[in-house]
């Protein structure tokens, strides 16, 4: 590795190293088999600190860096990319209700989500609604003393094992509103698992919605006007996603390298012939620059509070530089690299979600384009 941290930051890796191979290792074969991830991994994130890492200590969380944020994607990527789905949905939500919720709504909830006693769903995609949320058509109607919520939401993680979750639904004013949606609720439905290429081991499902809450359940109090929330959360989610990618690459690269150190042909191990110097060379200049770019993002986010067209270059970078990555770790393996039960074939189709996830490439060239014409 070439980079230099702060030395508190390296030894952190140091301790999520630790972490994901006694706590993760055990989990890779069976999660990619499509066995979801327990409870208890949730439990032992939490007293890891890693749930609430960036978030005030206040409420439960580490009050940590995004820079710290970023290694510890990186480290448990390294092992197991999906962990990094498995638990930041409980960050993201938690973060949501500390920056919208009241303060009833933030001592309730914040502390059980950051210690992984209680998991959680963040629902906004639907059938018809994927990058243009406009298009949403899950209604949130007055009753006598509360909201009726109904609509389908798709592809959400974690709606079935969950205990508390935040829909964003259409108010009475054509505006999206967020509500605490507790999962023992009649009328709350979630799907069966929807099988996808990677990430496995991860819930994922439809949830079909026909939900009345009470007035508190509105997240803040108030309707309208809070769809800004996201946008305040989603670059934690984005810095997870960009690290889990370097994690990955890293592993991609330690896995060609040395299966190019023992596969021997024309009576050489193959790590001698030059068309492989040129995958590894290329492999180590892309995991280093997207590395960096993760960084940058973190630490612009640490230091200036947003970080909005940092983040959007450094996930179309890092995610597009991931699936390359993972293409050259599987020419390096040659037939064995495509073989079922490989580690960079998992990596590559790792690699395919991580790009769709939280923004897709085509969308974030729309923002990176947005910001060099300086629009918005
Ligand atoms: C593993 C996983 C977990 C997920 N978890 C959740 C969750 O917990 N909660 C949740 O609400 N959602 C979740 N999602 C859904 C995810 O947020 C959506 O997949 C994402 O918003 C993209 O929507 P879409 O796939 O419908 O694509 P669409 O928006 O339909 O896009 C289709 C294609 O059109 C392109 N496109 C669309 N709009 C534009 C534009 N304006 N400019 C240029 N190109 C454009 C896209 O780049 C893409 O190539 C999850 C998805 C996955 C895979």
């Amino acid at each position: 590795m070439l980079s230099a941290l702060p030395p508190e930051i390296e030894e952190y890796r140091a301790v999520c190293r630790d972490f994901a191979t006694t706590h993760l290792t055990q989990y890779v074969k069976p999660a990619d088999e499509g066995v979801l991830l327990p409870h208890e991994l949730r439990l032992k994130l939490g007293e890891l600190g890693a749930i609430g890492l960036p978030l005030p200590e206040e409420y439960g969380g580490g009050g940590g860096s995004h820079l710290a944020w970023a290694v510890l994607h990186e480290e448990l990527s390294r092992v197991l990319p999906a962990v990094s789905m498995y638990f930041q949905t409980n960050t993201l939500v938690a973060a949501a209700i500390l920056h919208a919720g009241t303060e009833a709504q933030i001592r309730e909830w914040v502390p059980d989500l950051l210690s992984g006693k209680l998991s959680s769903f963040l629902a906004f995609t639907e059938p018809q609604t994927g990058t243009d949320t406009r298009m949403m058509t899950t209604r949130a109607t007055r009753t006598d003393d509360g909201w009726l919520i109904r609509g389908t939401k798709m592809w959400i993680s974690n709606a079935r094992s969950s205990d508390i979750g935040i829909v964003f639904a259409k108010d009475p004013d054509d505006d999206i509103s967020l509500f605490l949606v507790p999962t023992d609720l009649p009328g709350y439905q979630p799907g069966t698992q929807i099988p996808i290429i990677g990430v496995r081991g991860t819930e994922l499902t439809d949830l079909v919605l026909d939900v009345e809450v009470p007035n508190e359940n509105v997240l803040g109090g108030k309707t309208g006007g809070q769809f800004a929330t996201l946008k305040d959360v989603m670059p934690m989610g984005k810095i997870g996603i960009c690290a889990s990618c370097v994690g990955l690459m890293q592993t991609c690269l330690e896995e060609a390298v040395t299966y190019a150190r023992n596969r021997e042909q024309q009576g050489h191990p193959i790590i001698d012939f030059q068309a492989v110097h040129r995958l590894i060379a290329d492999m180590v200049a892309a995991i280093e620059a997207s590395r960096q770019i993760t960084y940058w993002a973190a630490a612009c986010k640490d230091m200036w509070g947003a970080a909005g067209t940092e983040l959007a270059t450094a996930k179309l970078f890092v995610t597009n530089k991931a699936l390359e990555v993972a293409r050259m770790a599987v020419s390096v393996h040659g037939v064995y690299g495509i073989a079922q039960g490989a580690t960079v074939e998992r990596l590559l189709r790792d690699a395919q979600v991580f790009e769709l996830l939280e923004g897709t490439s085509e969308v974030h060239r729309e923002m990176v384009m947005r910001a060099v014409r300086g629009i918005g």
